[in-house]
């Protein structure tokens, strides 16, 4: 078994896709192990992108990132890495494949509804960022 991180965004929350999106986690077999509904402040979104600090769409992702609630999740399931960014589909919906979060859900290639570790490592920081093990059951 592998676990993830997951984010349904600020743009999917405000409207209200996250019964949605949560069905689907579901129905591709992810046990939830970890949510809960939070609102980031800049600083913390700041924290959690650090890596895209020098990109150009840092601030704007930021403040997208903390302007309203946001639900956290740790997911797992076999392969749940990879099948989760399967999933969610491409960052930029005008190139997801159909039947994906981004391509049914997202407004643009920032508001893109959800996020998603990409790799063992990223899952390893994103996870402990948000949940304590004791909120992981
Ligand atoms: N993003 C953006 N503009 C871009 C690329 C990315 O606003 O040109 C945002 C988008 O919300 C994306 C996040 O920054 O989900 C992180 O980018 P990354 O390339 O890591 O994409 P992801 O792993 O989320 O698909």
């Amino acid at each position: 078994m592998e676990r993830t991180f997951a984010i349904i965004k600020p743009d999917a929350v405000e409207r209200k896709l996250a019964g949605k999106i949560l069905d689907r986690i579901e129905a591709n077999g992810f046990n939830i192990v970890g949510m809960k509904k939070i609102k980031l402040t800049k600083a913390q979104a700041e924290g959690f992108y650090y890596v895209h600090k020098e990109r150009p769409f840092f601030n704007d992702l930021c403040a997208f990132m903390s302007r309203s609630p946001v639900i956290v999740l740790c997911l797992e399931k076999e392969n749940a890495i990879a099948d989760w960014r399967t999933l969610m589909g491409a960052t930029n919906p005008a190139n997801a494949e159909p039947g994906t979060i981004r391509k049914d859900f997202a407004v643009n290639i920032e508001e893109n509804s959800s996020h998603g570790s990409d790799a063992p490592e990223t899952a390893a920081f994103e996870i402990p960022y948000f949940f304590s093990a004791l909120e992981l059951v």
